[in-house]
């Protein structure tokens, strides 16, 4: 059986990972990008180059769109009009669940069938054993080109909600920038002693990856809503805090990531949550919309 087309909309590093992930599983690939010399390696590869999107979308039932922002893809989607009709759009550009869900309903406005995405993996990673991707919207869409989209990686189907891709993919991706946040600040405080940083990682993975463990007693915590604990409790934290910005100022380091921690434990203590673990300030942070 021939492998179906698919148009990809957008050849940035990811978008041209995904282009050159398709050529490779077999598919006849058309891509477009708004520059068009980075249209050239994929065309090297097999790819036929479309002159406007419209082209791009008019050549295949499946059309991948990877732009840089929602914004970006409002622009290209916004020009096609009906000329999405009777197509599946699988947008992989990052956005919010809300970003997802007016894309959606465009799409079924323009009688096109829109499932979202959210690339857990960078370019590099595409097509290999560690990348997969979230997908949420249209599942008979979903159903009926996941064997292509499983060129990219692993295919995680999240649900008939349009925003559900993009809401799991941010919500990994808030987890991995707190750690990124929490190592560089651990770096910058070694380094104003000379310490190595690269030396430093050594004691600092195996740390970080103890106390993550801790991550399902939390989840649980949270969802039953049973935070008293006796490990580590929010009083403990909150007293033992201000020595981590009094140490950052004294050794000249910036405080700025830490000191919105400060002020949520204080306001902890304050609501009355002295004793309970740090599972509570999950539901701390959520606020009115
Ligand atoms: P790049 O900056 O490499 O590419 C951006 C792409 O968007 C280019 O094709 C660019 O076209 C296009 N673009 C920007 N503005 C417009 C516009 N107004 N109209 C049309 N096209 C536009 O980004 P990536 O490829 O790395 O990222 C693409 C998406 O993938 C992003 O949403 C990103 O968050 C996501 N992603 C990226 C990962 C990564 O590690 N790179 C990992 C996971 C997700 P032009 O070439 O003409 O500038």
């Amino acid at each position: 059986m021939t492998a179906s087309p698919v148009s990809v909309l957008g050849l940035g590093m990811m978008g041209s990972a995904l282009a050159a992930a398709l050529l490779k599983a077999g598919h006849p690939v058309t891509v477009w990008n708004r520059s068009p010399a980075k249209t050239g390696p994929l065309v090297a590869q097999g790819a036929l180059p479309a002159a406007t999107p419209g082209d791009a979308v008019a050549a295949s039932p499946l059309v991948v769109v990877c732009l840089v922002t929602n914004d970006a893809v409002q622009e290209v989607l916004g020009t096609l009009g009906d000329a999405v009709a009777g197509r599946t759009l699988v947008n992989l550009t990052n956005g919010t669940p809300a970003q997802a869900r007016e894309l959606s309903a465009w799409a079924t406005g323009h009688r096109a069938r829109y499932v979202d995405g959210g690339i857990m993996a960078v370019p590099q990673m595409i097509a290999g054993p560690h990348a997969y991707v979230f997908y949420s919207g249209d599942d008979q869409a979903y159903a009926t080109h996941r064997a292509t989209l499983a060129a990219f990686g692993g295919t995680t189907w999240t649900g008939t909600d349009p925003g559900r891709a993009a809401l799991h993919d941010l919500a990994l991706l808030t987890g991995m920038y707190g750690m990124v946040m929490g190592v560089m600040q651990a770096f910058a405080l070694v380094r104003t002693e000379g310490i190595s940083a690269e030396q430093f990682s050594e004691l600092l993975v195996p740390w970080i990856g103890a106390m993550l463990g801790g991550a399902p007693e939390w989840g649980r915590a949270i969802d039953t809503g049973r935070h008293l604990t006796d490990v580590s409790s929010i009083a403990v934290n909150q007293a033992a805090f201000p020595n981590f910005l009094a140490a950052f100022r004294e050794q000249g380091v910036s405080p700025e990531l830490f000191e919105p921690f400060q002020a949520i434990l204080d306001r902890a203590i304050t609501e009355g949550h002295a004793a309970d673990g740090l599972s509570r300030l999950a539901g701390l942070l959520t606020v009115e919309r």
